[in-house]
């Protein structure tokens, strides 16, 4: 993915690019939520500026009665919204000396027409009492004045308190607007782009510079993608003769195994456009925005016709309908969904766009997606087997400078389960831990040194472990080991290795499992009984049993509940199969009765009882061999099949494996390439970690 990744930053780098181009040939101007911040300050700024053009002047009422009413020389005396007192001078009287400071304007210089004093008040009766008290003390051939008053609006305050809110909710809009849009949204489009598709677009010309031969192992895919590039060139060559292309593909696989590869590769060698997404990319908080999303990726898609759309993870949009337990959280999904298939449906065969889909659950997918017309054809991509990772390892290790005793055979015989997106990382971990060491060349342990990082996670050195703790965890492993190894089913050993990595594993045995499509019960019995072989040392050499052994029964309890439920290999069950590939783990309705249930609770308990059983006495017949193999591991931490032979003798089975196995092995993938893609596969890992 990493590099896939790399590709998607660049192209859509060079698109933002070409969109500033554009934008800076339109006019300088353009409309921006500044100006009206602009103009709202400025209208207040006005606004203030007119009252002070009033110009008046407080003052007290002391002064007032003193030297303005006594004296007859005011003309109105207004109160204003019952808390200040405006006093008109008489326009005559304006000439006085001591009305010099109010008898113009502050702007203009023209003739103050009032209010040209001010002053407060607390109370208006009280005001009104001593304007009458004062009045009438006055001799009384002096002209009583009454008050006016008069209700004003403060509008600056007012407007204040509407528009405020309103300036603080657009701009949270905006804020969170340009959030959502990946933050990118600086200047142009912003907050109008959301509904916009993610679609990372490739330029057929310039970026897609990836081939088949690029493209390792997956044969028979490529053989099947191989009629999309022949239409994608010449499509005429089909629609003369009435031929339909699918419209889509779907690439069905464990991640890391080369599907986004295959689909850039289509692209590549028919050289067309190629836009790139994942399912997520549709996915907002917002309703319909999956939606217009979708419609515009086809909008543009057609466009560019002919052109390839590659939708990584669709299960994140393709989820069956309807079968969601919180169904409001899903709405948004299933408009998504429904406009996908829609558009679908919309554009006709001949119309150049070809979608390529990657899922690695199939079985969750909404049925009415896979229908003709759609999704209907459907390839199957797995982890590549030993002369797949043998190919996928010489692509990858053509750009390494190599030491000449390399060959990529060793090298997949060691990987086994490995994904080409693993390969890759293997091959480039080599080159660098090589060129930590100032090496010319990268050599074999460095492969080895990267193998164990990619499967362990970082080595961690500084991690300490105590002499006890050491002791039992190379019990432990060497329980694994010594069980396999006389267990005729069980995958031969490769290493066992007692270097603690990551967090959580203390050591681990690696297996090479035979390329095998079909399990007899006998195998999964002895691999249960192998799993177990770890606690049934700690249990015989030390008595005691510790944690190390959880992530073992964690996974053989899954394949003895399999076991019973699913394969049918089971008397008391009988050949039932409770597997349902719609349903997930956490769902609550089961598809047998009560009385079932305890059956199988039961069965499975006896199974692995019985297994347990098994490993303890096989590894009491074996303690000495056991105690060989843990001491040697304490001693060097890592050994080879070589070394336990060395030590213990060759298996029993060792070459037993009958010619039978591997025909049937052959047929079985042939036939898995097929039909019976859905059928659940034991749950099976190669590596054994243990906590
Ligand atoms: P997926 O889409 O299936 O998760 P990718 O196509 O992204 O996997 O694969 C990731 C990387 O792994 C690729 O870029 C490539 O380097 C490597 N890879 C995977 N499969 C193959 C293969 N069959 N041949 C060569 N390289 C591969
Ligand atoms: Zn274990």
């Amino acid at each position: 993915m990493g590099q896939s990744n790399d590709n998607n930053t660049d192209s859509q780098n060079k698109m933002s690019e070409t969109g500033k181009d554009n934008s800076s040939k339109k006019p300088k101007f353009n409309f921006n939520f500044y100006w009206i911040y602009g103009i709202i300050a400025l209208i207040f700024f006005g606004m203030q500026f007119l009252n002070l053009g009033t110009g008046a002047k407080q003052t007290t009422w002391e002064i007032f009665e003193r030297d303005m009413l006594k004296t007859q020389e005011v003309n109105r005396i207004v109160v204003v919204n019952n808390e200040q007192v405006e006093i008109y001078i008489k326009k005559e009287k304006l000439n006085d000396e001591k009305y010099r400071d109010v008898r113009s304007r502050t702007i203009g210089n023209s003739l103050n027409l009032g209010p040209h004093y001010y002053f407060n008040i607390s109370s208006v009766d009280y005001f009104l009492n001593e304007l009458k008290s004062a009045q009438e003390s006055y001799p009384s051939d002096l002209k009583k004045l009454h008050t006016e008053s008069e209700t004003r609006k403060n509008w600056g305050g007012e407007i204040l308190g509407w528009l405020f809110p309103i300036i603080l909710m657009i701009g949270l809009w905006i804020f969170i607007m340009r959030r959502m849009s990946g933050g990118s949204g600086g200047g142009a489009g912003g907050i109008f782009s959301i509904g916009k598709s993610k679609a990372a677009l490739f330029d057929a010309k310039k970026q897609i510079n990836i081939t088949f031969k690029d493209v390792a192992a997956l044969e028979e895919a490529k053989e099947e993608v191989m009629e999309i590039v022949e239409f994608l060139k010449k499509p005429q060559k089909f629609t003369k003769l009435g031929a339909k292309i699918p419209k889509g593909i779907l690439l069905i696989g464990p991640p890391g195994t080369g599907k986004t590869l295959l689909a850039k590769a289509v692209a590549g060698e028919a050289g067309v456009p190629f836009f790139s997404l994942t399912g997520s990319d549709f996915v907002e908080m917002f309703v319909g925005v999956g939606a217009a999303r979708v419609r515009d990726l086809f909008t543009q898609a057609k466009e560019k016709a002919p052109c390839i759309i590659f939708i990584d993870e669709i299960d994140a949009i393709g989820r069956s309908r309807g079968k969601g337990q919180f169904s409001g959280a899903n709405d948004e999904r299933e408009n998504t969904l429904n406009s996908l298939l829609s558009e679908m449906d919309g554009f006709t065969t001949n119309s150049g766009v070809i979608i390529l889909a990657a899922t690695n659950r199939p079985e969750i997918l909404d049925s009415a997606l896979l229908r003709p017309g759609r999704f209907d054809r459907q390839i199957g991509i797995d982890k590549p087997d030993l002369v797949g990772r043998e190919a996928i390892f010489t692509v990858h290790l053509k750009p390494l400078k190599l030491k000449k005793d390399i060959k990529p055979k060793n090298l997949a015989l060691q990987t086994p389960g490995f994904a080409g997106a693993d390969i890759a990382n293997v091959c480039n971990e080599a080159a660098l831990i090589a060129a930590r060491y100032n090496k010319k060349f990268v050599d074999m342990n460095d492969f080895q040194n990267a193998i164990d990082r990619v499967i362990g996670g970082l080595e961690k050195k500084t991690k300490i472990i105590s002499p006890e703790e050491k002791e039992i965890v190379a019990y432990h492993e060497a329980g694994h080991a010594v069980a396999g190894w006389y267990l005729e089913f069980a995958d031969p050993l490769v290493k066992v290795s007692i270097v603690p990595r990551g967090l959580a594993a203390l050591g681990y045995a690696q297996y090479l499992p035979k390329e095998q499509y079909l399990y007899r019960t006998e195998k999964l019995l002895d691999e249960i009984c192998m799993s177990l072989g770890g606690r049934a040392a700690e249990d015989i050499i030390f008595g005691k049993i510790s944690t190390g052994a959880t992530s073992d029964l964690e996974r053989i309890t899954k394949v003895a509940y399999n076991m019973v439920t699913i394969y049918g290999m089971n008397n008391k069950i009988g050949n039932l199969s409770f597997y349902d590939p719609q349903k997930g783990e956490y769902s609550f309705t089961k598809p047998y009765s009560e009385s079932t249930a305890q059956t199988i609770d039961i069965e499975v308990r006896n199974l692995i009882a019985t297994a347990y059983q098994r490993a303890l006495k096989l590894l009491r017949d074996k303690k000495d061999q056991l105690e060989a193999v843990a001491k040697e591991l304490l001693k060097r931490e890592v050994i080879f099949q070589e070394d336990i032979v060395r030590l213990i003798g060759e298996s029993p089975f060792a070459t037993t494996e009958p010619q039978k196995h591997k025909d049937l092995a052959k047929k079985a993938r042939k036939k898995s390439n097929g039909a019976s893609k859905k059928k659940p596969k034991p749950i099976k890992k190669t590596t054994k970690a243990d906590s």
